[in-house]
C-alpha cells in the first residue's frame, strides 16, 4: 500500500509545494526538486506537509518516431540555428509551440562513410594499445585521415570561423566552447583547447618541449573560467582526448571524459618521460660504448654528507675542501659558485654552509640532496670522437648538452638540469713551440699549446719552467682555453700585452656538425673570429688552443694597502682616477679594492716606475705616518709574472663554495678625461662599493695594446682602462626572494657606473640579467656572431644563458630565477628592462562631418578630423598635450610665433619662441595623402623633454611657426610622432645640419641616440623594460585602458605577450625608399632577401635622396586578407605607382581617424553594406541600416582582427535612428615609393585592438627585429551591443551613437589647464619596490592600468576576474588534438 502522501494522481501531484531545486543534470536531462505534499491529519479536516523529493527526467526519444521527426507536418515544429561551420551544423528544436526548446540537433552534411561508421552503434572492446600496435595500426589509421575531416578545426585555427566564440587565443593555442555545450548551462560547461602545432596529433606525439604548452593551456583555461564565470580552479576537469574521433566512434553522444578515451591533463604534465625527454637505457648504453665507457652519472660534491653520515671519512673530506677551488675544479659535478649546482627556482640542492662547512644543519631533514642543475651524466672527454658522439646523441634525443671545464662560470653556463656534460678537465696536454706555425699559415711565432682542461696555475708553472710569459687571469684554477679565452680573457698584463683573445694563434675545435676543425687566421677564419670573444659553450667544443708566448718580463710593482674607510678609499681611487690615463699609457695594470691598490708594469724600470707611482706611494707613506692600521707600502721588482703570481695568490684566494651574483662595467678613457668626469667616476665607484661591498677595479683593459681588429669582443675594451666588478654572496639556505635580492642588488649597484659609461661589460663577469647584453658584450659584432652561430650550429645543439643566438625559452634555463620583478615571460626575457610606464591617453572630440574623399587621412592632421588622442609631454617647465601618431616620427608643438589661420583660432598654450634653445635648423613636416594634406613648419629647438617623468636632455623638437593643421584648435598643442627614427624629418635636418647634404647611412643611424625621436631615444637608453610601446584606444566602456593608454616600455599590466599575435614590420629595400645598411653593420642587409626586393633589415627609411615630402617611417605589416561579414573581399587590382606590385600591407596609424583602403576594395565593401551605393556621389557617405551589424575584419598573422561593428558606422542625421552612414572607411592612394601599403588602419581599428609596437634594436635590427603585436578587444556580443545602442537611441529619441549610447564626452581642458593638476602615474615594481611618480598631466582622472575596469560583456578577454556568480560545478576543458 502506498504512503498516504504518495501522489498517485495528477490532482495529488499538483499539490506539490516547490521549495527549491536541489540538483540538475544536463547529461541525463533531469531536475531534482525539494518540496512537500499535504497529508490529511487523522481524525481532522486539517492536513500537514510532508517533505518530498521529486526527480523529473525527460524520457528517451522514441525510435518509432524517428522517421516522423522532420517532415512538413513532422514532430519538430520549429528550429533555431546555433552555428554552422564546414560540414557541421547545430540547431535547437521545439516539439510544439509556446514551450522551452526541447531538443538539440547536430547535423553532419555531407556525411562520409567514416562518419556513418562512427555514429553507427557498435560493440565496444577495450584494446591495450602498445607502442608497437600504435605504430603498426593506429598511426597509419590517423595519418590516412582526409584533410576534410579536420577542416572545421583548421577553420577555427586559421581564424576563418567561430572567431566570435574564441575565449583565449595565443600563437600556440585557442580556447573556445565545445560544440556540445549549449553555451548557457554552467553545470555542463565544456570548452576545448585547439593547438596550432599540427604535428601533435595524439597523446603519443607529446614531447618534453610540449610541457610548457600544456601548462599554458591549464593556466589560461583556469583563468578564462575564473574571469568569465567566476569558477575556481577545482571546478575544472581538464583532459586530453586520446585521438577522439577514433574512440568517440564508440562513445557517440557521451559528453565529458571516459576512461580509455581521455587522460587528465595534470597526469600528462607530470609524466616522467615527458619531463625528462627520457632517452632509453639502451640509448645511454650506446653512448657509453661510443665514448669507450667514459660516461658516468653526476653526483653532487656534498652527496656523501647526506648519504654516508656527516662524520664519515668521505663527508669530512668534502667539508675540508668545500671552499677549495682546486678541489672543486677537479670534481666533475662541482662548481665554484654553488647556485649553479642547485635549481634556484625549485630549491633542489645538495649543499653545505660555505661559511662553516662543518655545520651539519644543511644536511638535516627536511633538507635533501638533489641534483639541481648538475648535469645528469658526464662524458670524460679525451678525443674529438667523444664530442662528435655527444652531438649525435643530443641531436637525436634532445638531451641538452653543456661543456664543463672548471665550473668557474659566474653565469651558470657550464651546468643545466637534466643535461649531458662534456667534461674537458682531463685534456691536460701542454707544450711549447718557439716556432709555432698555425696550420695553413707560414708565419712562425712562439706558441704554447694547451689542452682544454689546462688551468692557469698549471700553465703559469709551465711558462715559468720555459722562461716565457703567457698572459692569463688572476686565478690559478680558471681554465685557459674554455670560457676565459673564448669570452675575452683579461689579466693584469693585458694593458700592454693584450687580452687572451688578442694572443690566441689557433683553436682545435669540434663543431656541432661533428667535424674536428682547425681555426686560425688562415682557415675557418669566421670560426676563429667567433671563438675570439663570442663566448664559450656556443660555437663548438675547443679541444686545444695555442697562445702566443712572450719572453719573460720583469715586473715593477707597487702595492699600497690599508684598513679602509670611505674617506681613504675616496682618496685612493681619486689618485687612481687622476693618474688613470697616464698610467694606462705607461703600461700599468693591476687591481684595486677599497683597501688596496696593486699596480704592476712589465715595460718599465725602477726609476721610471718610482717617478710615475709617486702620488700613490706618497699617499701610502702618509697613511703610515698617520699611523693608519695595516698601512703598507711595497715597492719592488719581480723577475717574472710567475713569481709575482705566486706571491699574489698566496693572499688573494677566490671566494668559492658560496653562491654569488656579479656585475661588470668597462670604464672608458672618456671617464678620466676631465676633473668632472673623474669625480663622477670616483663617486660612482664609491656608491657601488657602498651598495655591494667588494667592488674590484681590474686595471686590465688592453688600453695600450695595438688591436688586430680580428676579435669579436666588444670594441669598447679597446678604449677602456678598467673593468670593474661588484658582487653579492649568499649561503645555502637563502630564500628565492633573497637570491633575487642579491641579483638585483648587484644590478642596481652597477647602475652607478652604467649611468656614466658606454654600454659595455665583460661577458664572463657580467650581471646575469645584463640589459641589452648583445651590445654590452659584443658591440657591433653581434650580427656577425649570430650568422656564424647559425652556420656552425644550425640545429642549436649548444646553448647557454645570454649567449649568441640563445633560446631563452629552452628548458635548460628552467633553474634561472626570473628577475626580481617577476618577469616570467621568457619570450621577452632577453630584453630586460628597468621600467615601463603607462600614460593615460586623453581623447579630444569634434563632431564628424565630412564628404567622402574630403577627409584628411590623419586624425588631428586634417581639417575634418573627429577624434584626437593626446598624451601630456613635458618640455622644460611646460606641459603640452600632443596628439600621438604612429604614422610619423617627429615631435612638434606650436610656437607663439604662429600666425596662420589655424593658429589664430587656437586657444592652446603656445611655446614661447624667445626662450627656446634653437639649433639654427628649420624643418617642414608634411602629413596626409594626395587628396588631403597638411603641413607644419618652423625651427628645430632643443629641450629637456619627458613623458611620465622619464626625461631626455636636449631632445630636438619642432617649434612650429606655421601650420594649416586644425588640431591646434582642439586643445592639442602638437604631435608626438611614434614612428621609426628613419622617418624623422627633424633627425634628418639635424644630421644634414651637422654633416652637410651628403649624409650617409652611418651618420644618420648613429645620430639616432642624440637626434632621434623621443621614444626611440628613450628605448635606446636601455632604461625601458622592453624597447616598445603599446596603445589601447578604447571607449570608456570597453576596457583595458578606459579611454586608452599609451604604455611605454612594456605591455599594459595583465596582458601577456603570448596572447598577442606578433608579426614582423615590413622592410623596404633601397629602391622602394628604404635605407641601406650602415658600414658598421653590413649584415643588416639580408642575403638572400627575406622577401623578393627586401634586402635591408634597417626598418624603412627614405634614403636622403628621396623627395623630402615622402614620409617613410612605417609601422607597416602584411595583411593576409580583408573580410566583410566573414567573406573575403577580392584583393585590389589597382596598379601601384612606379613600384612593383608587392604584397598587401597595412600601415597601423594612430594618427588616422578612419580606415583607408584601395578604392576598388572600399567600393566593393560599400556595395555590400549599402546596396544603393553610388561611387560617383562623393558628397554623401553610403547610407546603411543602423541596426544591421557589419564586421570588417583584417587577417593578420593568420588571425582575424575585426573592427567592432559599432566603429564601422556613424549617425547620418539628428533624430534618424534608422539610417546611418558608413563613414569610417574611405579610399586612398595606390602604393608608391616610400609608401608601399594599400591599407592604413586608423582609430576604428585601434579602438578594436590592443596594438603593441616593438622597436627592437634600432641600430642592429637583425639582433632584435621590429614587430607589431595585436590583440582583439572586440566583445563577442558586439553585434548585440550595436543593436542595443540603436534601440536605446530610439527609446531616448536621440540619434544612435553606435560607439557608446550612454557615454558623455567631455572636451578636455587645455594644456595650460592641464599643467595645473597633478596625477599619479604608477610604474611597475622596480627592485626597490613600487615607484610612483607625480607628473603634471591633464585634470581628468587618470586611467592607468591600475584602474582597469572589467568588461563583463567582453567574451574575448577581460583583465580581471568578474565575480558574478559562483558555485561548485564540474566543468571541462578538453584539449582536442587534431584527429
Ligand atoms: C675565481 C675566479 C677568478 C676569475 N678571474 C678571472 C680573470 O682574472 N680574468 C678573466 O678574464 N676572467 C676571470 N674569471 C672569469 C672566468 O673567465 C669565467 O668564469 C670563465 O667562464 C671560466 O671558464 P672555465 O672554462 O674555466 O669555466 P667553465 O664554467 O667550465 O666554462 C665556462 C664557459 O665556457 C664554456 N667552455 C668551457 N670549456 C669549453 C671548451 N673547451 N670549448 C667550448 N666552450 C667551453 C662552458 O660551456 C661555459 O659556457 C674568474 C672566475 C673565477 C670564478
Amino acid at each position: 500500500m502506498s504512503h498516504p502522501a504518495a501522489p498517485t494522481s495528477l490532482d495529488k501531484l499538483n499539490k506539490f509545494k516547490f521549495k527549491r531545486l536541489i540538483n540538475e543534470d544536463p547529461l541525463t536531462h533531469s531536475l531534482i526538486l525539494l518540496g512537500s505534499f499535504p497529508v490529511p491529519v487523522d481524525g481532522s479536516t486539517e492536513s500537514e506537509d510532508v517533505m518530498a523529493i521529486v526527480r523529473i527526467e525527460k524520457t528517451a526519444l522514441d525510435p518509432a518516431q524517428a522517421q516522423h521527426l522532420f517532415a512538413d507536418d513532422g514532430i519538430v515544429k520549429r528550429i533555431a540555428l546555433e552555428e554552422s561551420t564546414d560540414i557541421y551544423t547545430w540547431l535547437f528544436g521545439w516539439l510544439g509551440e509556446d514551450r522551452e526548446r526541447d531538443i538539440k540537433i547536430n547535423v553532419i552534411c555531407p556525411a562520409t562513410d567514416i562518419h556513418i561508421r562512427k555514429y553507427t552503434k557498435q560493440e565496444v572492446f577495450m584494446v591495450r594499445e602498445t607502442p608497437e600496435l600504435y605504430e603498426s595500426t593506429v598511426k597509419p589509421y590517423i595519418t590516412a585521415f582526409p584533410a576534410a575531416r579536420t577542416q572545421w578545426v583548421e577553420n577555427i585555427l586559421l581564424g576563418l570561423s567561430e572567431q566570435n566564440k574564441v575565449l583565449y587565443s595565443s600563437p600556440d593555442f585557442m580556447i573556445l566552447p565545445d560544440m556540445k555545450w549549449d553555451l548557457k548551462t554552467i553545470s555542463s560547461l565544456y570548452l576545448v583547447a585547439l593547438v596550432q602545432d599540427r604535428s601533435i596529433r595524439t597523446l603519443r606525439d607529446l614531447r618534453r618541449r610540449h610541457v610548457s604548452l600544456l601548462k599554458a593551456i591549464r593556466r589560461e583555461g583556469e583563468r578564462v573560467v575564473q574571469e568569465k564565470w567566476a569558477l575556481g580552479k577545482g571546478s575544472l576537469r581538464m583532459y586530453v582526448h586520446y585521438q577522439p574521433s577514433y574512440l568517440n566512434a564508440n562513445q557517440a553522444g557521451m559528453m565529458g571524459m571516459t576512461v580509455g578515451q581521455a587522460h587528465l591533463l595534470d597526469d600528462i604534465i607530470s609524466l616522467e618521460p615527458l619531463r625528462s625527454g627520457a632517452p632509453s637505457h639502451k640509448d645511454w648504453e650506446a653512448l657509453k660504448s661510443a665514448v669507450n665507457g667514459r660516461l658516468f652519472e653526476g653526483v653532487p660534491f656534498a652527496h656523501p654528507c647526506f648519504t654516508q653520515g656527516f662524520n664519515s671519512t668521505e663527508c669530512v673530506a668534502v667539508q675540508t675542501s668545500y671552499v677549495d677551488e682546486v678541489a672543486r675544479s677537479n670534481v666533475a659535478a662541482a662548481y665554484i659558485q654553488t647556485q649553479w649546482e642547485t635549481c634556484q627556482t625549485s630549491d633542489d640542492r645538495c649543499l653545505l654552509s660555505y661559511t662553516d662547512p662543518r655545520d651539519q644543519s644543511p644536511t638535516m631533514p627536511p633538507n635533501k640532496c638533489g641534483l639541481g642543475s648538475i648535469p645528469e651524466r658526464f662524458i670524460d672527454v679525451r678525443t674529438a670522437e667523444d664530442v662528435a658522439a655527444a652531438f649525435r646523441f643530443s641531436k637525436r634525443t634532445k638531451v641538452p648538452l653543456v661543456i664543463k671545464n672548471t665550473g668557474h662560470d659566474y653565469k651558470g653556463r657550464s651546468s643545466a638540469p637534466r643535461s649531458l656534460a662534456l667534461w674537458t678537465h682531463n685534456l691536460k696536454d701542454i707544450s711549447y713551440n718557439p716556432d709555432f706555425v698555425p696550420e695553413g699559415c707560414s708565419k712562425a711565432n712562439p706558441g704554447v699549446t694547451v689542452g682544454a682542461g689546462v688551468q692557469w696555475g698549471e700553465a703559469y708553472a709551465f711558462a715559468e719552467a720555459h722562461n716565457i710569459t703567457i698572459v692569463g687571469g688572476s686565478d690559478r684554477s680558471v681554465g685557459v682555453a674554455g670560457g676565459w679565452l673564448q669570452g675575452g680573457g683579461h689579466g693584469a698584463l693585458s694593458n700592454t700585452m693584450g687580452l687572451g683573445v688578442d694572443r690566441v694563434l689557433e683553436f682545435k675545435v669540434v663543431t656541432p656538425d661533428g667535424h674536428y676543425r682547425t681555426a686560425n687566421e688562415c682557415q675557418n677564419k669566421d670560426l676563429f673570429f667567433a671563438l675570439r670573444g663570442g663566448g664559450g659553450g656556443t660555437f663548438g667544443v675547443v679541444l686545444e688552443s695555442t697562445l702566443l708566448a712572450s719572453p719573460q718580463v720583469t715586473l715593477q710593482t707597487v702595492i699600497v694597502a690599508f684598513s679602509p674607510i670611505t674617506a681613504r678609499t675616496n682618496e685612493l681611487w681619486s689618485i687612481l682616477a687622476d693618474n688613470g690615463l697616464q698610467w694606462a699609457d705607461e703600461g700599468w695594470g693591476g687591481f684595486s679594492t677599497s683597501g688596496i691598490a696593486i699596480l704592476i708594469n712589465p715595460g718599465s724600470n725602477k726609476e721610471a716606475a718610482s717617478k710615475s707611482m709617486e702620488p700613490l706611494v706618497d699617499f701610502g707613506r702618509r697613511l703610515q705616518r698617520e699611523g693608519v692600521a695595516s698601512a703598507q707600502v711595497i715597492q719592488t721588482e719581480f723577475p717574472s709574472w710567475g713569481t709575482f703570481f705566486d706571491m699574489f695568490t698566496k693572499d688573494h684566494v677566490a671566494v668559492v663554495g658560496s653562491s654569488l651574483a656579479l656585475a661588470s662595467r668597462l670604464i672608458s678613457k672618456r671617464n678620466f678625461k676631465t676633473p668632472a668626469n673623474r669625480s663622477a667616476l670616483v663617486s660612482g665607484l664609491l656608491a657601488a662599493d657602498a651598495a655591494t661591498p667588494g667592488l674590484i677595479i681590474l686595471i686590465s683593459a688592453p688600453s695600450s695594446f695595438p688591436s688586430t681588429g680580428q676579435t669579436s669582443v666588444t670594441d669598447a675594451w679597446r678604449s677602456s682602462v678598467y673593468h670593474v666588478t661588484v658582487v653579492s654572496a649568499w649561503n645555502w639556505n637563502a630564500t628565492v626572494d633573497e637570491k633575487q635580492g642579491h641579483y638585483s642588488a648587484v644590478s642596481r649597484s652597477i647602475d652607478n657606473l652604467r649611468a656614466i659609461t658606454a654600454d659595455a661589460a665583460y661577458l664572463n663577469e657580467a650581471d646575469v640579467y645584463e640589459p641589452n647584453y648583445q651590445v654590452a658584450f659584443w658591440g657591433e659584432h653581434y650580427p656577425e656572431l649570430l650568422r656564424i652561430k647559425k652556420k656552425y650550429d644550425p640545429h642549436h645543439l649548444l646553448d647557454c644563458w645570454q649567449c649568441v643566438g640563445w633560446n631563452p625559452k629552452s628548458p635548460r634555463f628552467a633553474c634561472y630565477l626570473p628577475e626580481e620583478n617577476n618577469v616570467t615571460d621568457w619570450d621577452v626575457y632577453h630584453s630586460y628592462s628597468k621600467q615601463g610606464f603607462d600614460i593615460p591617453i586623453q581623447r579630444r572630440v569634434q563632431s564628424r562631418n565630412y564628404r567622402r574623399r574630403d577627409v584628411s587621412g590623419s586624425t588631428g592632421l586634417g581639417v575634418d578630423s573627429d577624434v584626437l588622442y593626446t598624451v601630456p609631454v613635458e618640455l622644460g617647465n611646460s606641459v603640452a598635450a600632443v596628439n600621438i601618431d604612429t604614422g610619423s616620427s617627429d615631435l612638434w608643438v606650436v610656437s607663439d610665433a604662429c600666425q596662420t589661420d589655424a593658429c589664430k583660432g587656437s586657444s592652446v598654450a603656445r611655446y614661447p619662441l624667445s626662450t627656446a634653445k634653437l639649433t639654427g635648423t628649420d624643418v617642414k613636416l608634411l602629413y596626409g595623402d594626395s587628396t588631403t594634406g597638411t603641413f607644419a613648419s618652423g625651427a628645430v629647438g632643443l629641450e629637456t623633454t619627458s613623458v611620465a617623468g622619464v626625461a631626455i636632455e636636449d631632445q630636438p623638437f619642432g617649434l612650429i611657426n606655421a601650420t594649416d593643421n586644425q588640431i591646434v584648435q582642439f586643445q592639442t598643442a602638437g604631435i608626438l610622432g611614434l614612428g621609426f627614427p628613419s622617418g624623422s624629418k627633424i633627425q634628418e635636418a639635424r644630421v644634414i645640419g651637422k654633416f652637410g647634404p651628403q649624409v650617409n647611412t652611418d651618420d644618420f643611424i648613429r645620430a639616432t641616440a642624440t637626434d632621434g625621436p623621443l621614444l626611440s631615444r628613450i628605448a635606446m637608453t636601455g632604461e625601458l623594460e622592453q624597447p616598445m610601446f603599446s596603445i589601447t584606444l578604447q571607449r570608456s566602456t570597453i576596457d583595458i585602458g578606459g579611454e586608452g593608454v599609451l604604455t611605454v616600455g612594456k605591455l599594459p599590466d595583465g596582458v601577456d605577450s603570448s596572447s598577442l599575435t606578433w608579426v614582423p614590420v615590413r622592410l623596404y629595400d633601397v629602391e622602394n625608399g628604404g635605407l641601406g645598411p650602415p658600414i658598421f653593420a653590413p649584415d643588416e642587409a639580408s642575403s638572400p632577401p627575406l622577401h623578393p626586393g627586401e634586402n635591408t633589415l634597417i626598418p624603412i627609411r627614405p634614403g636622403l635622396e628621396v623627395s623630402t615630402s615622402t614620409q617613410c617611417s612605417r609601422w607597416e605589416i602584411d595583411l593576409d586578407g580583408v573580410f566583410l561579414d566573414g567573406r573575403r573581399v577580392v584583393d585590389s587590382t589597382i596598379p601601384p605607382v612606379g613600384v612593383n606590385p608587392g604584397r598587401i600591407t597595412a600601415l597601423i596609424d594612430t594618427g588616422n581617424s578612419i580606415l583607408r583602403g584601395p578604392e576598388d576594395m572600399v567600393n566593393a565593401i560599400f556595395k555590400i553594406v549599402s546596396p544603393n551605393f553610388d561611387p560617383a556621389n562623393v558628397d554623401e557617405n553610403p547610407p546603411v541600416p543602423c541596426s544591421v551589424p557589419h564586421t570588417l575584419a583584417f587577417q593578420i598573422g593568420g588571425k582575424m582582427f575585426p573592427v567592432d561593428p559599432r566603429d564601422f558606422i556613424g549617425p547620418r542625421a539628428d533624430g534618424d535612428t534608422t539610417t546611418c552612414v558608413a563613414d569610417t572607411l574611405i579610399d586612398t592612394d595606390a602604393p608608391r615609393k616610400g609608401s608601399l601599403y594599400r591599407w592604413s588602419l586608423g582609430d576604428p581599428f585601434l579602438k578594436s585592438n590592443l596594438v603593441a609596437f616593438y622597436y627592437g634594436n634600432l641600430t642592429h635590427p637583425s639582433v632584435d627585429p621590429p614587430r607589431i603585436g595585436f590583440l582583439s578587444t572586440v566583445p563577442s556580443n558586439a553585434d548585440d551591443l550595436l543593436r542595443q545602442a540603436v534601440e536605446d537611441a530610439k527609446n531616448n529619441g536621440a540619434p544612435p551613437d553606435p560607439t557608446n549610447s550612454t557615454e558623455t564626452l567631455v572636451v578636455a581642458p587645455t594644456a595650460s589647464a592641464a599643467a595645473a593638476a597633478d596625477i599619479t602615474v604608477s610604474l611597475p615594481p622596480t627592485p626597490s619596490g613600487m615607484v610612483t611618480r607625480t607628473v603634471n598631466v591633464d585634470a581628468r582622472p587618470p586611467t592607468s592600468t591600475s584602474s582597469v575596469k572589467v568588461d563583463s560583456e567582453n567574451a574575448a578577454f577581460a583583465l580581471a576576474p568578474s565575480l558574478r556568480f559562483g558555485f561548485w560545478v564540474c566543468a571541462y576543458i578538453a584539449l582536442l588534438l587534431l584527429v
